[in-house]
């Protein structure tokens, strides 16, 4: 009788307890993919147990916290993060910093997982919600421009990687005249072989985490939720099922 591989079935949990996880559900069902994709809403720590990999939304990133606070998922949520992939959408990318800027009063608890300092509602008031056509490195057919939905996003201030960090790749960044004008960014250190501005990071990885501060879910393309699953998920299940050597 053949035997059924579990490892043929991908899980991927939804963090669900506010803002757009149902969106990220819509794109994950709809993926047409070698691997069937379960999904599982996460609302509490048993609920990670199951998951290979996690998606948390965008929404509202303190509102998130709090909530994740009352469920007692803050830590279940960093110790997944050690772990397993984690991509984190406009909120859920202020999650995954190190560090923000701009919190409201009282603080801001964060996941951490990501060594990147943001700024929450960074693009101030003029272009707080704006659209822009992405190229992003990486992505199926990447030379179709993706369709960034930006709402009230995190600005991407600067990375701050120590030496034992896995190294950041950059994979999309908007034009400069986007930016607020008269905002004073952290500079990036000084042998950065990037020069560029990183206010205009909007999609990055570092290890097994994919954060975007825009909102792929938002729209009908299902390119970045694939591509999570591709280069971010895959990977860690094909080294998770091989012998030991
Ligand atoms: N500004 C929101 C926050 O701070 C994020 C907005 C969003 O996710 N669209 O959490």
């Amino acid at each position: 009788m053949p035997q059924t591989n579990e490892r043929e079935v991908v899980t991927v949990g939804i963090l669900a307890l506010q803002g757009a996880f149902a969106e990220h559900q819509v794109m994950l069902q709809k993926l047409s993919l070698k691997r069937k994709v379960v999904i599982v809403l996460i609302r509490q720590p048993e609920d990670l147990d199951k998951c290979d990999a996690l998606i948390i939304p965008g929404g509202e990133s303190t509102t998130i916290a709090l909530l994740a606070r009352l469920a007692g998922l803050l830590e279940p949520l960093r110790e997944f993060l050690k772990a397993k992939p984690v991509w984190g959408t406009c909120a859920g990318a202020i999650l995954l910093a190190r560090a923000v800027a701009g919190a409201k009063r009282g603080g801001q608890e964060l996941l951490g997982g990501i060594s990147v300092a943001v700024e929450r509602n960074g693009f101030g008031s003029q272009v707080e919600s704006f659209e822009a056509p992405l190229e992003v490195d990486g992505l199926r057919e990447s030379n179709r421009a993706f369709h960034g939905i930006f709402i009230r996003a995190p600005v991407v201030m600067s990375l701050d990687p120590t030496p034992t960090d896995p190294p950041i790749q950059i994979i999309s960044r908007i034009s400069t005249s986007l930016l607020p004008e008269g905002q004073t960014a952290v500079p990036d250190d000084e042998d950065d072989t990037d020069p560029r501005d990183p206010r205009t990071i909007v999609a990055l990885r570092q290890g097994l985490h994919l954060l975007t501060t825009f909102h792929p879910e938002l729209t009908k393309d299902d390119r970045f939720h694939e591509y999570f699953i591709r280069e971010c998920v895959l990977p860690t299940l094909s080294r998770a099922s091989s012998p030991a050597a």
